[in-house]
Parts: C-alpha cells; sequence; structure tokens
C-alpha cells in the first residue's frame, strides 16, 4: 500500500497541500483496488464529522479517542461520550461500520510531559501544542501497529486553530519511528470545515469551549467549576 513519501518526494520545493497528497494516496488505493484499515486519532466529535463523511468512502476507519491533555476528567468523560455517541450516530444514517475505541486515560503522562519539557506556560499554539500533537500521534501509531491498522491519522488537521503542516510533519516523522504508514491530510479544505459545521447541527454535537489542557484553559479563563458541573449532569443521562 502506497506510502506518503513517495508523493512528497515529487513534490520538493512546494509548500506541500497535504490534502492533495492525500488525494493521490486515494487515487492510488483504487487504481490498485485497494481499502485500507484506517485508526484516526479525534479529541471530540466535531473534527471527526466531515473527516468521517470523507473518508469512508475509500477506506475502513476507527476514530480512536487517545486524549490524556484533557483535563478536568468530567470533561475528558463527556467529550469521549459524544465522540461516541456521533459515530454510533454517523453509522445508523448512512449505514456505514466506522468503529470507536477509547484508549486508557493517562492525564499524568500529558502532565509529566509539559513539566520535564518545561512547556507549562506556553501559549496555545507554541511548543506545548507541537509536543502534545506528538505524543498523541504516537500513542494512534503504536495502536495502529498494535491492532494491525494500514495507517495512522488525525482528524483534527480539519480545525482552522491547529496547525495542519505542524500536524503533518509530525505525523511524517512518527511513522519513521513505527512500523505503520502515516495518513497525510488536511481535512479543512474543499469546504471541508463548512461541511463540519452543518453536519454538527444535524448530529446535534456538544462543542467544547476549550481545547483541553488545564494550561490553556487557565489563560482563557476558563471556570473549572461550571465545567464539571455541566460534564457531570451530562454524564447523568448515561
Ligand atoms: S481539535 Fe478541537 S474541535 Fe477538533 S476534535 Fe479536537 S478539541 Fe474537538
Ligand atoms: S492547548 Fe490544546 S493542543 Fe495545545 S497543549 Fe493544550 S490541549 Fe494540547
Amino acid at each position: 500500500m502506497i506510502e506518503a513519501d513517495k508523493i512528497l518526494a515529487k513534490m520538493k520545493n512546494q509548500k506541500i497541500n497535504y490534502d492533495r497528497v492525500l488525494r493521490k494516496m486515494i487515487s492510488q488505493w483504487q487504481r490498485d483496488g485497494e481499502r485500507p484499515r484506517i485508526l484516526l486519532h479525534s479529541c471530540c466529535a466535531p473534527c471527526s464529522t466531515y473527516t468521517l463523511e470523507f473518508l469512508t468512502q475509500y477506506a475502513d476507519i476507527a476514530i480512536y479517542f487517545a486524549n490524556p491533555n484533557i483535563h478536568p476528567k468530567n470533561e475528558y468523560l463527556r467529550r469521549a461520550k459524544v465522540q461516541e455517541q456521533f459515530v454510533k450516530d454517523f453509522n445508523s444514517k448512512t449505514n456505514s461500520n466506522v468503529e470507536y475505541i477509547e484508549a486508557e486515560y493517562k492525564p499524568h503522562e500529558f502532565m509529566k510531559m509539559a513539566k520535564e519539557k518545561g512547556l507549562t506556560d506556553e501559549p496555545e499554539g507554541g511548543l506545548r501544542c507541537s509536543a502534545c500533537f506528538e505524543m498523541r500521534l504516537e500513542i494512534v501509531a503504536q495502536a495502529a501497529v498494535e491492532y494491525g491498522y494500514d495507517y495512522f491519522g488525525s482528524a483534527i488537521t480539519l480545525s482552522p486553530k491547529k496547525n495542519a503542516q505542524l500536524i503533518n510533519e509530525l505525523g511524517m516523522d512518527v511513522q519513521n519511528i513505527y512500523n505503520v504508514k502515516y495518513l497525510p491530510s488536511d481535512f479543512k479544505k474543499n469546504k471541508g470545515y463548512e461541511r463540519s459545521i452543518e453536519m454538527c447541527k444535524d448530529y446535534h454535537i456538544f462543542r467544547q469551549c476549550y481545547c483541553g489542557c488545564v494550561f490553556a484553559a487557565m489563560r482563557q479563563g476558563i471556570d473549572f467549576k461550571q465545567i464539571n458541573k455541566e460534564a457531570k449532569a451530562f454524564l447523568q443521562q448515561f
């Protein structure tokens, strides 16, 4: 099955359009009559909406909810539940067979990483985010190897607030460490982000009001008491 490296080698000296790289890979799968199995990271439902609508045309997907960065625990549980529910609703509405897999929640590992690397005071979009993306991509790559997927990737290149170039560069590095291919993407392109907003409305999806970690949330003035209260109330429905 094709590796992104082969396409990237032909695009030297160009600003890389990772959506184009993905589409070239899809064309190759189609020429070869392949339907790969992809383990796709996501950190709550919004980024997975259009991403699943697009990718399920060409591949079998499992969403991997692996997010040690999310604080507090009740908010983590709420986002995981919203993600799981969206996968169920998407499957029944579109007759798809997307799987939902949740990694063990290990927030201490994210905190340890941020503290040891001296990243706690970084602004959102800075070096802590880069380390956070890398950490989560590594967790997904390891799981993809363990469960035998053809590719690992991330739905969060759909978000205009996330640096898709950086996420793709990190993904390409991570694939060199683990024995599994990275799936490049920039799902926000071709009106992917706009479509995700429509889908969030259609599926009544909750949108979080902060990225996830305690450090960025504190800078943003997030009221954790309120977040805990809302998340607990949400979780009581289940
Ligand atoms: S990047 Fe933001 S909107 Fe997208 S899945 Fe993660 S938390 Fe949700
Ligand atoms: S702001 Fe978001 S991406 Fe950046 S470190 Fe925090 S949780 Fe991770």
